[in-house]
């Protein structure tokens, strides 16, 4: 058992990784501009040639309250995935679609399912629990769920390695285009700020991350159709909302410069860090370790550093050299002193995928 093809299906684009799970080799590529799912598989069937997948891994966004972990497909598991699509609608058929036509294209082999919200699956109902109509919430299935599950797996088994131990509290940052933080006790997720959607918690590229729903009717009642307001909240809000670019690289440049709206896009995402900060530290009963990872979180000490600053008191202090410093490798960038180690860890969902599914069969 060595090779695991990783699939990660979205609308209008396949990205697919092969991986040696001995040698640790991989090679991938990205179909883009898919309309039919089936014919790209083929195409990307051609491109692997002689070399035979022993498993498949899926990447799927919305598992909801049914998968706790990775899964081998089934047609069961291919029509939860779809009776799941109500609550990611963008999501789940385009996984599917990547589900069907790899079975089909590669008869045979084993496929799995692995979903961004089975990690938060040992979410205390406190945790997970909107204060709504508890009618209403059970027969819509809202309740939270979070996301990034597959990358905060795999960071936080990284950090343990780092740390030497499995019991460690972490507060792990997920910075990327969509961003996330969740608290995790001994590898066990106890809070994440997504929720019902990958809408809820900090301030992404394009997402809002929290806000008022009141906002949603104002806007509503001004006029907005609920599609607008879906375009606004997922696609035109965040950084981009704020400064007119959702890149984090370009948006620093900017306020470097000196432009107020990057600058105010700045300090809104560095607030909403050392809010949710401060919010799983009370949770966790402190932490261990605070880790960063994802594009923003792996490659910008700025954004380390700002959501870090002052708190010596909490026994959170940066090396600022050791942050500043670039690498590719897991690290630790905190001062000898600091009661709390913090660390940057590279992801690896595509790795992850791949273990997890390989492990399964
Ligand atoms: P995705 O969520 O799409 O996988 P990534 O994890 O690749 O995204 O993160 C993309 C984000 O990382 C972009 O906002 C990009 O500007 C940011 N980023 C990458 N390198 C740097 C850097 N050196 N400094 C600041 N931000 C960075």
């Amino acid at each position: 058992m060595t090779t695991a093809f990783v699939v990660n299906s979205g609308s209008s684009s396949i990205k697919w990784t092969l991986l040696d799970l001995v040698s640790g080799q991989s090679r991938g590529g990205i179909v883009e501009r898919v309309t039919d799912h089936a014919e790209a598989m083929v195409g990307i069937l051609a491109e692997l040639g002689n070399e035979h997948p022993d498993v498949i891994g899926h990447r799927v966004v919305h598992g909801g309250a049914v998968f706790t972990a990775a899964t081998l497909v089934t047609d069961e598991v291919e029509a939860a995935i779809e009776r799941l699509s109500a609550l990611a609608p963008l999501h789940n058929p385009a996984n599917l679609a990547g589900i069907r036509a790899a079975r089909a294209a590669f008869p045979g082999v084993p496929n799995v399912a692995v979903f961004d919200t089975a990690f938060h699956q040992t979410l205390a109902p406190e945790a997970y629990t909107y204060a709504i109509d508890a009618d209403v919430a059970r027969e819509h299935g809202i309740r939270r769920y979070g996301f990034h599950g597959t990358s905060y797996q795999y960071v936080s088994r990284v950090a343990a390695e780092l740390l030497g131990r499995n019991d460690a509290k972490l507060i792990v940052f997920h910075l990327g285009n969509g961003a996330s933080v969740a608290a995790i006790d001994s590898g066990r997720s106890v809070e994440t700020s997504m929720g019902l959607t990958p809408l809820e918690g900090l301030v992404m590229g394009t997402r809002s991350g929290d806000l008022d729903a009141g906002v949603i009717f104002h806007l509503g009642r001004s006029g907005s159709t609920l599609d607008e307001l879906d375009t606004l909240l997922n696609r035109r809000s965040g950084l981009l909302g704020l400064s007119g670019t959702g890149d984090m690289r370009d948006v620093q440049e900017a306020a470097a410069g000196g432009d107020e709206p990057a600058r105010l896009a700045l300090d809104v995402y560095h607030h909403r860090l050392r809010h949710y900060l401060g919010a799983y530290l009370a949770l966790l009963g402190g932490a261990d370790a605070i880790v960063f990872t994802a594009g923003v979180g792996e490659n910008s000490p700025v954004t380390r550093a700002a959501a870090l600053a002052g708190m010596q008191w909490l026994g959170i202090e940066l090396d600022e050299s050791l942050n500043a410093t670039r690498s590719p490798e897991a690290r630790v960038v905190s001062s000898v002193g600091s009661r709390v180690a913090v660390l940057v860890v590279p992801t690896n969902e595509e790795l992850e995928i791949a273990r997890q599914s390989a492990a399964l069969i």
